[in-house]
């Protein structure tokens, strides 16, 4: 097994969480190992490598890779938020989910307009967060080179939805 099966082989499926019927990937056994960690963080660097000049993490695992990631690419990071957690000015797009709605948003200022930027989530999965995230990173200008995710869900559909915001996007999934 090379190093990245290796830490793909840790993702955890846990049946009927967070309700009946749903199986959630917890990423958390891939994070706690240190060999898999920087495996997966590379990996999602590798195609976008001396592109971006800042990576754009989704609340909340986006954060953790985000993170590493920017201290190994050598790029700025901000963070894209649920609404109510940034203090300054915003830009914000709302998404459905399954039960209701959700808002998430960016600060103004952060970057600059035309900042290249690679977006990142842990999991893509209906693809309404992503395609809310690309929504921001437009009305912020921002130059968007891809998003790159550990894990995708390919039967939700989620490229498909975001393709249907961004048709160009690079989406990228380990
Ligand atoms: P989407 O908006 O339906 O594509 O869901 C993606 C968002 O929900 C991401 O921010 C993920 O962190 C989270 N998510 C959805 N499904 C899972 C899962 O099975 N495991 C971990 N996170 C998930």
């Amino acid at each position: 097994l090379d190093r990245l099966d290796r830490a793909l082989g840790l993702i955890a499926s846990i049946p009927d969480y967070p309700e009946p019927g749903v199986v959630f990937r917890d990423l958390t056994p891939l994070f706690a190992d240190a060999d898999a960690f920087v495996a997966t963080v590379d990996a999602l660097i590798e195609p976008f490598q001396g592109r971006f000049d800042a990576v754009a993490g989704l609340e909340a695992r986006g954060f953790l890779l985000a993170g590493a990631i920017a201290v190994r690419a050598g790029s700025g990071l901000v963070p894209i938020r649920k609404q109510g957690k940034l203090p300054r000015a915003t830009e914000s797009q709302s998404y459905e989910l399954e039960y209701g709605s959700a808002t998430i948003e960016a600060h103004r200022g952060d970057l600059d307009p035309g900042c290249r930027v690679l977006l990142v989530d842990d999991v893509l999965a209906t693809g309404g967060t992503l395609g809310a995230a690309v929504r921001v990173a437009d009305r912020l200008e921002w130059d968007v080179v891809g998003a790159a995710v550990v894990l995708e869900l390919d039967a939700l559909g989620g490229r498909d939805v975001v393709g249907g915001i961004a048709p160009a996007l690079d989406i990228r999934s380990l």
